[in-house]
């Protein structure tokens, strides 16, 4: 019989509370992400509950949809470390979902059947110091030229997450013919990560990476989709990993405003439970606000996916709004928690430190608002 949506994420939220929250205070989740060990252990646990990427194509039930995936993905997010046990993290999840659409069978063989089984880590290259591509990809630095056979790539790549320890990368890189993806195996000698940054965040293995590609060659059969759509590409990875990550960060901050209400009604001041004091009273009503908005926005955004549309303007919405609305009520569950709010004894801190960075990945805050106000700027000229 087919398992329906409603089981699945109860099972994954059954999941996460028995077998994945105990692990949060284990010394081997560091500053860099779990420990390989740790991911390890989480990995088989959800294995053993047949909860590995439980969003793709299984046999009997089809792939579920953005709509239901956001169902899934919040009950996995309620640990920061649900996703990674799950196989649903940042940037495999992403990087799944770009090797569906673009790979061709051999590839797919290759790499997405064992990202997706959850037996290989993968990295995405895209970024780069030095005043290369950020929030302008036409920064691009990195540049592939033409090599009998294949292609020679050489450049810079920073704030990679999950490098160490991943199997394969997709690198974007310059060609004459535009920005171009490409695939390759990490453990390759020209292939050099020179160190792993220390962040605000720490939810996902590996940390963030600077790299250096020293003339790493790659095969024609490696290039991923068509030399010069390596931007169209982007576009197609950035729109449903923007909105996933909505889902799973929703999760998190549900699980700090849980913390934080729970608090406010034992914790007693000048004679009164915290949440009858009328500003921590509010700050929780706030915090339902801001949870029930994020949740409506991403609904909203996983519907214009699923009816085939690229959904660009409305994931950029939807990550505006959701991760600023989440960042608020993280900020106000540590206010709540007061000392205990900025100490590692509840999982708030980690919440709150991860939920800063999220307005900065898959396009700052800034770049969203600006590219919006672009789209109305050129309707406004078209109905002139
Ligand atoms: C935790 C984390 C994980 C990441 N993982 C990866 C990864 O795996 N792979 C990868 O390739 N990259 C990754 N990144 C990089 C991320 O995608 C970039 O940080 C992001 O695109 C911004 O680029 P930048 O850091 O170069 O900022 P910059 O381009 O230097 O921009 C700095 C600031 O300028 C402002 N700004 C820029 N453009 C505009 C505009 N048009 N209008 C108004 N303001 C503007 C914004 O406030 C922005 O925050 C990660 C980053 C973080 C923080």
């Amino acid at each position: 019989m087919t398992e329906s949506v409603d089981a699945l994420v109860e099972r994954t939220s059954a999941f996460v509370r028995g077998r994945v929250i105990p692990l949060e205070q284990d010394p081997r989740w560091g500053g860099h992400g779990p420990s390989p060990e740790l991911v390890e252990e989480l990995r088989s646990a959800a294995g053993a509950a047949d909860l590995v990427a439980p969003h793709l194509a299984r046999s009997g039930r089809a792939a579920l949809s953005m709509r239901d995936t956001a169902r899934l993905f919040r009950a996995a997010g309620y640990s920061p470390l649900g996703p990674v046990a799950l196989n649903i993290a940042a940037p495999d999840e992403g990087n799944m979902h770009l090797l569906e659409r673009v790979a061709n069978d051999a590839q797919k063989a290759e790499r997405l059947v064992p990202l997706a089984r959850g037996e290989a880590r993968s990295v995405f290259l895209m970024t780069e110091p030095d005043n290369g591509a950020g929030s302008d990809p036409s920064l691009l630095k990195t540049r592939a030229e033409r090599a009998p056979g294949g292609w020679r790539i050489s450049g810079r790549k920073w704030l990679i997450t999950g490098a160490t320890g991943a199997r394969f990368a997709i690198i974007m890189a310059a060609t004459e013919a535009g920005a171009t993806m490409f695939l390759s195996e990490m453990n390759r000698d020209e292939i050099v990560i020179e160190r792993v940054l220390d962040t605000l965040d720490s939810a996902l293995p590996g940390g963030h990476a600077v790299i250096s590609l020293n003339g790493l060659f790659v095969a024609d059969a490696d290039v991923l989709g068509e030399v010069g759509q390596g931007l169209r590409y982007a576009q197609i990875r950035l729109a449903p990993a923007r909105l996933t990550h909505c889902m799973r960060w929703t999760g998190a901050a549900q699980r700090a405003h849980d913390i934080a209400a729970r608090y406010a009604c034992e914790r007693m001041a000048f004679g009164k439970p915290l949440i009858d004091h009328e500003g921590v009273g509010f700050m929780l009503a706030d915090n339902l606000i801001d949870l029930k908005t994020a949740e409506l926005l991403t609904d909203w955004c996983a519907e214009i996916l699923d009816a085939g549309a690229r959904g660009s303007q409305e994931s950029s919405m939807a990550k505006v709004a959701v991760s600023e609305a989440l960042y608020r009520v993280a900020d106000r569950c540590v206010q709540i928690l007061g000392g205990l709010g900025v100490t590692r004894d509840t999982i708030v801190e980690r919440v709150f430190r991860e939920l800063r960075a999220f307005r900065i990945y898959d396009g700052p805050s800034e770049v969203h608002r600006w590219s919006i106000a672009n789209k109305i700027k050129r309707d406004i000229a078209a109905q002139r």
